[in-house]
């Protein structure tokens, strides 16, 4: 069977179409600047040029009817009609906390996802809009909904919780959910599979770097901790959200210098984090780069994210007593030997010896720890989009 999986942004939407009887991509794309002006897909298929098509876009249920047409076209397509997608997998950001798995869509759900969208109204809205536009498309085929928050579900309520009148939770539903689940199973999963351990006997703090960046413990298959929490903007910094700092930030910038509520989440969502610090970039390769060139605030900025991560780790090897392996993933964690290396080093206490020879790899899955190392230090490149068909094709068949 072949499983279309969609990511759809609030203006953009990835998506690959997965050959399940392989788990080949027979195609990659991108669809941005949906209903602004400038609307573009791009699609990647092994062995052929990049095809770009530039038209208008004024919505999602447009974009998504070119990617379909894309797929199905006779000299840039990979299948001969949409017969052949046998099922429809969607990341959803938000399953608040009655999906700790992933489902078919059916109404309920959706009903579901509306009302998360209070819990996630950045993420789970545009969801909802690239479901809706699929289910217009594609009337009779079935979509599965496949959770950021699902494989977090099983932190315990010492994790979860946070220290606000208890009926906080009971009400409003405010307690830590983490995100990114989809990429720490895989990796945590993979991992276990690369070391020929069994995931249930290990110990695992995966770090998920990319321009959103989290870092989750796994103990024994099961995610005990994140340090993302009731919305993506709890933990690390990230590239342009502030990550930790303490809430009392918050009501101080009203008060004292009259910013409004949306002011105050602008700054902490869009221009915070390594971009607010370095001034730069959000982008940790222009951050780099201006860094060896000697821009002081650039050095300061990869400090700091550095250390929060360091630190990060040290509460979940505390967390779970002890680490078998330290996973690096995303654009940053699988690409960047300098920040592994940063982050990585300084922890032989903890049986933490990384190999700086075996460190200068990019995007490739590598035990990057020295052969005696008691803990294995690995870059697992993420795959979210073969997680989400493979839970897509589980459901469906
Ligand atoms: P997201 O999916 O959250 O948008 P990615 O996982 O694609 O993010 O990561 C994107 C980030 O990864 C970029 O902002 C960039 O900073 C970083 N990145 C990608 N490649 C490299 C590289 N070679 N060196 C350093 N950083 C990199």
């Amino acid at each position: 069977m072949k499983v279309l999986v969609i990511n759809c942004g609030s203006s953009s939407l990835k998506y690959q179409l997965i050959d399940m009887d392989n788990e080949n991509a027979l195609a990659n794309g991108l669809v941005e600047r949906i209903g602004i002006e400038g609307s573009k897909l791009t699609q990647k298929v092994d062995g052929r040029d990049k095809y770009v098509l530039s038209v208008p876009m004024k919505d999602h249920k447009d974009a998504i009817k070119h990617v379909l047409d894309t797929l199905t076209d006779g000299t840039n397509g990979v299948i001969a009609s949409m017969d052949e997608i046998g099922a429809v997998g969607h990341r959803v950001v938000h399953g608040g906390e009655k999906y700790a798995d992933s489902v078919i869509i059916n109404d309920e759900v959706m009903k579901d996802l509306v009302d998360f969208s209070a819990l996630a109204p950045l993420h789970n809205p545009p969801n909802i809009i690239g479901i809706r536009a699929c289910q217009t498309l594609m009337p009779d085929t079935k979509m599965v909904a496949v959770f950021d928050t699902a494989f977090h579900q099983t932190m315990p309520e010492k994790a979860f919780l946070y220290g606000l009148p208890y009926e906080m939770y009971k009400e409003n539903h405010i307690r830590k959910y983490g995100f990114h689940g989809t990429s720490h199973k895989y990796v945590s999963y993979r991992t276990a599979e690369i070391l020929g351990r069994d995931v249930k006997d290990l110990k695992i703090v995966t770090c998920h770097l990319g321009n959103g960046a989290s870092v989750a413990a796994v103990h024994n298959g099961k995610s005990v901790d994140t340090s993302m929490g009731f919305t993506p903007l709890e933990g690390l910094l990230m590239g342009t959200r502030c990550g930790d700092i303490d809430p009392a930030i918050i009501p101080y910038l009203m008060k004292e210098y009259n910013y409004s509520y949306d002011e105050v989440l602008d700054i902490m969502n869009k221009k915070s984090g390594v971009l607010g610090l370095s001034g730069v970039s959000s982008d940790f390769r222009d951050i780099e780069v201006a860094a060896d060139g000697g821009n002081n605030r650039a050095n300061l900025a990869l400090d700091v994210f550095y250390y929060r991560v360091k630190k990060y780790i040290g509460y979940f090897v505390a967390a779970m007593n002890g680490i078998d392996a330290l996973v690096f993933t995303a654009g940053l964690g699988e690409n960047a030997p300098e920040a592994r290396e940063a982050i990585a080093s300084d922890l032989e206490y903890l049986g933490i010896n990384l190999d700086r020879a075996k460190n200068k790899v990019r995007g490739k899955e590598t035990v990057v720890s020295t052969d005696d190392s008691k803990v294995k230090v690995l870059v697992v490149p993420t795959n979210e989009e073969l997680m989400i068909a493979r839970d897509t094709l589980a459901l469906v068949k």
